[in-house]
């Protein structure tokens, strides 16, 4: 049995996507190689699948991405590393957030590949890797100007020479994190991307063999070719949606359909108030339809008297608290609303193409992003793959 709000996750769109990213980066590359620019060949792409793949199901997710040819993954902790080999995800999965106060074990039973963000964190793993007798084949961030993880980049020649004289540990990958792609105005990322290219001399100068340099999110693939390196990592784009405000050519579909059933249907009279708090006051008659979703399945307390859903092909907006279980929705513009009907709260209804809700919508709706809307998918919810 599934419960009637549901996801359907559409694999083909996701696979879909990474190819479109694939030729939008070659294209680039090409534009780039006759204009006689860089990088004039184009990136690998590293399929960002942490917070379950985004809230659509890390497994089926990085199934898709594998077979569509991606050789690299990434995910936020070890826990979700291992998640992906035991479902017998192979190829390489980096591990972006820190290890200082991870059991770090599964680093090497699960094959991943850690980024060292700290020295202290680097020391460990040269610990835990010299107590196995091997070498680790691990990245290193650089912190440019997000100040979250990674080495100072203006410390390095401090830092890395320890980092760089462990015999346990090989550093096949150099990296770093934009804190404002998406932000056209900010100076702070071109900051970053030259302080990166610094970064990444000074690190060969002290002798590094690194072969595999990326910085690239999602904003930054779409805003400038000089952030590539030699792999992309986007996140937000594999699941079909450009980080606002940013737009793009890019031929992208989003991935996730969150649809539910009206399951009551009723009158309401003037003045008559509707749900928690009774904040919703009907100023004439109403027919509000009842429908079995609510923030446990991850739909904001805020998209009261703010979003709306798709009913037979409308906008129906949302009045009345949105509770656990359940939100009402307003038809009384709707003709014929009956028990049974979909509800469409991101995505397309039917063929009405022109009727479509995405999470960047939604999300602007509450005053968030995207990522949240998406990632906050409620855990009964069930994903339904296409
Ligand atoms: C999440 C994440 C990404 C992907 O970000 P998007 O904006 O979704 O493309 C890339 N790199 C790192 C380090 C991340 O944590």
């Amino acid at each position: 049995m599934i419960r009637c709000t549901s996801a359907r996750v559409d694999l083909g769109a996701i696979r879909k996507n990474f190819a479109a990213i694939g030729a939008y980066v070659a294209a680039e590359a090409e534009r780039n190689r006759a204009a006689g620019a860089l990088p004039a060949t184009p990136p690998g792409v590293i399929g960002v699948v942490k917070a379950n793949a985004y809230g659509h199901g890390a497994v089926p997710v990085a199934r898709a991405l594998v077979e569509s040819g991606a050789t690299w993954l990434a995910v936020a902790d070890i826990e979700e590393g291992i998640e992906l080999r035991d479902s017998g995800i192979r190829g390489r999965i980096l591990i972006f957030g820190a290890l200082s106060v991870s059991d770090v074990a599964g680093v090497f039973t699960h094959d991943l590949t850690p980024t060292l963000s700290s020295p202290a964190a680097a020391r460990a793993l040269a610990t835990a890797a010299a107590a196995r007798g091997v070498r680790l084949t691990c990245h290193l961030k650089v912190d440019t100007g997000l100040h979250r993880l990674g080495f100072r980049d203006d410390n390095l020649r401090r830092s890395l020479p320890e980092v760089l004289a462990s015999p346990s540990l090989d550093i096949e990958g150099l990296s770093t994190h934009f804190a404002t792609a998406d932000d056209a105005e900010d100076p702070l990322f071109e900051t970053q991307r030259t302080r990166f290219d610094e970064a990444v001399a000074t690190v060969r100068t002290l002798g590094a063999d690194v072969r595999m340099v990326h910085a690239a999110n999602s904003a930054a693939c779409l805003r400038d070719s000089r952030t590539w390196h030699h792999y992309i990592r986007p996140g937000l784009l594999l699941y079909g949606l450009v980080p606002p405000p940013m737009a793009t050519t890019v031929p992208l579909t989003p991935a996730m359909t969150l649809a539910s059933r009206v399951v009551a249907v009723k009158g309401i009279r003037r003045g008559e108030r509707i749900g928690y708090g009774g904040r919703h006051v009907a100023a004439a008659p109403m027919t509000i339809a009842v429908v079995p979703a609510g923030y446990a399945d991850g739909l904001d307390r805020r998209l009261e008297g703010r979003g709306a859903a798709l009913v037979r092909g409308a906008r129906a907006p949302i009045v009345g608290a949105v509770s656990m279980d359940m939100l009402t929705v307003d038809v009384t513009h709707i003709d014929g609303v009956s028990t049974g009907d979909e509800v469409v709260f991101l995505g397309t209804q039917g063929d009405a193409s022109w009727q479509t809700i995405d999470a960047r919508e939604m999300a602007a709706w509450i005053g968030t992003i995207p990522y949240e809307i998406v990632c906050r998918l409620g855990a009964r919810v069930e994903r339904r793959y296409a």
